[in-house]
């Protein structure tokens, strides 16, 4: 049973909140972490499909203040990852802090005596300060297809792999060909009688520069953490400069495109096929995925792409447009995740006593530098809005956040503030500004739709800038954009 009071309360033990638990830490702020699962990890203890790695090479895609010299490959598996997790989470304190089976269930602001008040699944809690940390990829979206709900068969998404269930000699549908799609189609396509892959959209796809990472170079970076350093400045930096031509929409994507299309030719002989999966928009426009192995999986005699709209599910069979019932035992749906209707968002009752998901409906997605919303005092969003990557690590995006809530925390206690609610018009202008960087951007302008933007196409989800500018806009907390208010009844 949890009740009482804490200064700090973090939702989510992900890599945004056991960062976020480490640096509040190591400033000496009283804190706990509230999640739901019983132990920590986020979407890498959630992701277990077959396949699953990160496509942001380890020595970037980790915390820079917990190297780890031990990774086995240049682009982690998905154990490896959650292992390091779950070992910082352990070494720095962060599960200690933890309190485990507590999914957030409600929060307000309670206007009298400024806190938050917190309803958990294992009961009430307040806090002065709330970071919210659950993340942009935690929730699966599934699909609305009538007629789902008769299906007979067995059905999952990738984020929930159903490890009890043999895909052996089965008919299995894979929905979508997103980032996700790609790592576990190849792995299960030798298993499976018959997979029917439904694409809605092809994405673009890069050679894979994964590779294992030599007993040398481990024992290197253990000797010499500095040489480890060195690499992850290299991959930064490289990514940096690959990222221009994606913010530019510029020449640089045509070279680009020069070295997927060629991937695609060599990787796919047949010319039906090729067409099949040759996209019609700008690479860039929608995240570009590494792969050496789904071109070739698509190409096995047992697999076929699908480029007809799915219209109904039927007991034993996906249904397409030109009337094809594709017959199959288990559909298994690579479909994403609710990034922009995240339903924590309806948890969360601000000062006015609407909630995040009614004002982000009511005027759009957005957190002044991804991280304050006006109505919500004292309320940080961790990888929020606009913090999204398309070319690099979000961790760095995440540090960025760490350093600007405790330069905001420090600052409240300086100035004797007991809340700080951004102001509308500092939100108003930060959006503009994104806004109007984000038109040029290749992720808005590249002639695809995608999960980086809402239905008026606004960019909601990614920075389109380079990391760097916005590491610079959140090294200071800027009070001035923030209404600061003493405790009730304080003096001065
Ligand atoms: P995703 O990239 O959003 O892909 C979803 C796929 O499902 C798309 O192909 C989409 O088609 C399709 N789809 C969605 N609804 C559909 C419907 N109703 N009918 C038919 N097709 C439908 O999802 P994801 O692959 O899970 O990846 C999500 C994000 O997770 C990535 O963008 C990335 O940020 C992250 N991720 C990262 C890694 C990594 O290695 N770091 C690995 C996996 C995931 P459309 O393209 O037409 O919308």
């Amino acid at each position: 049973m949890t009740e009482g009071y804490v200064h700090v309360a973090v939702i989510g033990s992900g890599f945004a909140g056991i960062g976020a638990s480490i640096a509040l830490a190591d400033a000496g702020i009283d804190h706990v972490v509230l999640e739901r699962a019983d132990d920590v990890g986020g979407t890498w203890r959630d992701n277990t499909y077959p396949g699953c790695r990160c496509d942001v090479p380890s020595h970037l895609y980790s915390f820079s203040f917990a190297p780890n010299p031990d990774w086995s490959e240049t682009y982690s598996p998905q154990p490896e990852i959650w292992a390091y997790l779950r070992r910082v989470a352990a070494e720095r304190g962060v599960v200690d802090r933890t309190r485990f089976g507590h999914d957030v269930l409600d929060v307000s602001w309670d206007v009298d005596h400024r806190r938050w008040n917190l309803t958990t699944a294992a009961g009430p809690l307040t806090a002065d300060v709330l970071l919210l940390g659950n993340g942009p990829l935690a929730e699966p979206a599934l699909p609305d297809i009538p007629g789902i709900d008769t299906f007979e068969g067995t059905t999952f998404h990738s984020a929930r792999w159903d490890h009890d269930h043999d895909l052996t000699g089965e008919r299995v549908a894979v929905i979508g060909t997103g980032a996700s799609a790609i790592q576990f189609v190849p792995e299960i396509q030798p298993q499976v009688e018959k997979l029917t892959v439904f694409q809605r959209t092809p994405p673009w796809v890069l050679p894979h520069g994964n590779r294992r990472i030599t007993k040398a170079e481990r024992a290197l970076y253990r000797r010499l953490p500095l040489a480890q350093q060195w690499v992850r400045y290299l991959v930064y930096w490289s990514r940096e400069a690959f990222a221009t031509a994606l913010i530019r929409n510029s020449k640089g994507l045509a070279v680009l495109e020069q070295v997927a299309r060629r991937h695609l030719e060599h990787q796919v002989p047949d010319r039906d096929l090729r067409a099949k999966v040759t996209p019609e928009y700008r690479p860039g426009c929608k995240r570009l995925l590494p792969s050496n192995d789904w071109y070739p999986a698509l190409g096995k005699p047992n697999v076929d792409v699908v480029t007809e709209k799915i219209i109904e599910v039927r007991p034993h069979a996906v249904v397409t447009a030109d009337g094809t019932e594709h017959e199959v035992d288990t559909i298994i749906f690579g479909t994403g995740f609710r990034v922009t209707d995240n339903p924590v968002a309806d948890r969360v009752r601000g000062r006015l006593g609407r909630t995040l998901a009614e004002r982000f409906s009511e005027q759009g997605m957005a957190a002044y530098l991804g991280t304050t919303v006006p109505e919500f005092p004292n309320f940080f969003l961790l990888a929020g809005p606009n913090t999204g990557i398309g070319h690099t690590s979000l961790v760095v995006m995440m540090e960025a956040q760490y350093r600007y809530v405790i330069d905001a925390l420090r600052t409240m206690e300086r100035r004797g503030a007991a809340t700080a609610e951004v102001r509308e018009t500092a939100l108003r202008s930060f959006s503009d500004e994104i806004q109007n960087k984000a038109a040029g951007t290749v992720w808005n302008s590249g002639g695809c739709s995608s999960w980086y933007l809402d239905a008026e196409g606004r960019n909601t989800t990614l920075w389109p800038d380079h990391t760097f500018k916005f590491v610079r806009r959140t090294r200071r907390f800027d009070p001035g954009r923030y209404e600061l208010a003493a405790a009730p009844g304080s003096v001065g």
